[in-house]
């Protein structure tokens, strides 16, 4: 399209409405950038850039509709400027992990990869500058509702459990959201999903090719009949990794990537900060730091990679979920729950409800370490399953409180 003299609303100021306003502005549009609690008058715009982060109900949609101006996203502007082949990636977990592994197997082919989307970096802004041979997207369900005309070679949709029911409002939309990442998919190109994963029945587009892809811890790594790898070799711990692994292995094997490459890369990887990472050990209590865990399934994985007694500490912002998804699946050795947060009591009613914990409700997360670390449990895990702004500006910005709380209370010394 032709941006030049177009009068152009980008709705967010995060790093998606920055990349695309930039760009933007460097195609000669007429740019205004804004947040929804300061909206212009709507009348004379063409276009808007919406953030992922507005919620599809929200009134300035209906306005935009209303005025006939062309909604787009990020997304959809980087698809209209990138011109090498995309792989993209969604799921309710394991996102950030699967791009990095593919973009490190990449890296290992010599293939040179632009990872962009909610990893935190401008799909738009990363086009426009081009200078690579494959666009791989991290997509949230958020940023596949406005992505028009993003077209995957190969997609994967890695898990979903629920999370953002309040945006969504339930499990079918939600997972309908998540589906039209394989929109305009051709029989050339590939879509993996895990073989229980019961949504295909929902895709519309009957021509989509879709590799199953075997799902469960073996010894080996197989995508499409072919042994790619050992599990043992896979460099990230716990089964939920390998699964990230096993998608990463079949998106690039389906490249022609060879499997000598990709076992080399993912070898060598490991899960970035707030990912079930080990804080340090207090009286024979190991403490694991895992923010990024924030929704009920994320927190599942996390709690089936600890051994021995442990203790959950979890809690946050509420998305409209039914905890008893939580407290019904989590494995048998989780003994203890201390929640604080937002949702602190709501979580607290799910977990009593199931009648096998000692449940705990804090004021803050401070005074749940503390009595964690008078408890004698083998493991604490700081696993939220919900966001984090109740209390923080994110989920890094809460694994570090946690992280140096832990630490106060290793170390025995007071802020
Ligand atoms: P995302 O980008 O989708 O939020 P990440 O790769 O950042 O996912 O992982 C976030 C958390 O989700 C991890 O700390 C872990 O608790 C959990 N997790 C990661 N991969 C999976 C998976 N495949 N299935 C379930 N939970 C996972």
């Amino acid at each position: 399209m032709d941006y030049s003299g177009k009068r152009v609303l980008v709705l967010g100021s995060g790093v998606s409405g920055i990349g695309a306003a930039s760009v933007l502005r460097a195609l000669k549009a007429n740019v205004t950038v804004c947040d929804t609690d300061s909206l212009p008058d709507l009348n004379g715009f063409d276009i808007a850039v919406v953030s992922p982060g507005i919620p599809p109900d929200h009134y300035v949609f209906n306005e935009l509709r209303r005025l006939c101006i062309s909604i787009m996203s990020d997304i959809g502007l980087g698809a209209e400027l990138n011109t090498a082949p995309v792989t993209a990636i969604t799921g309710t977990n394991g996102k950030t992990t699967t791009v990095e592994m593919l973009g490190r197997i990449y890296s290992e082919a010599g293939i040179r990869a632009a990872v962009c989307g909610n990893i935190g970096v401008s799909f738009a802004e990363r086009a426009y500058k081009g200078g690579y041979d494959r666009a791989v997207l991290e997509l949230s369900s958020f940023q596949l509702l406005n992505a028009s005309p993003l077209k995957a070679h190969i997609a994967c949709i890695l898990n979903i459990t629920p999370d953002h029911l309040d945006y969504h409002g339930d499990m079918r939309s939600y997972s309908r959201a998540k589906l039209k990442i394989s929109d305009r998919q051709t029989p050339d190109d590939f879509l993996f999903v895990p073989k229980d994963l019961d949504i295909l029945g929902m895709c519309g587009s009957a021509e989509v090719l879709r590799e199953g892809v075997d799902f469960y811890a073996d010894e080996y790594i197989t995508v499409a009949g072919k042994r790619i790898m050992r599990t043992a070799e896979v460099g990230a711990r716990g089964l939920h990794n390998l699964q990230n692994a096993l998608f990463a292995a079949a998106a690039a094997y389906a490249d022609g990537v060879n499997e000598q490459v990709i076992c080399k890369a993912l070898n060598g990887f490991r899960t970035g900060e707030h990912r079930i990472s080990l804080v340090g050990e207090y009286n024979g209590t190991c403490f694991y730091n895992d923010s990024k865990g924030t929704n009920p399934g994320a927190t599942v994985a996390a709690a089936e990679c600890m051994s021995g007694s442990v203790a959950l500490i979890a809690g946050g912002s509420d998305k409209g979920i039914d905890y008893s998804y939580l407290f019904g699946r989590l494995p048998e050795n989780v003994v203890a729950v201390y929640l604080t947060g937002d949702n602190a009591a709501r979580m607290a009613s799910a977990a009593e409800r199931e009648g096998r914990y000692a449940v705990t409700v804090c004021d803050t997360l401070r005074e749940c370490i503390q009595l964690c670390g008078r408890g004698g449990y083998d493991c604490v895990l700081f696993s939220p399953a919900s966001a984090s702004f109740d209390r923080y500006k994110n989920y890094a910005e809460r694994g570090k409180f946690f992280e140096r709380e832990v630490g106060f209370l290793i170390s025995g010394t007071d802020r």
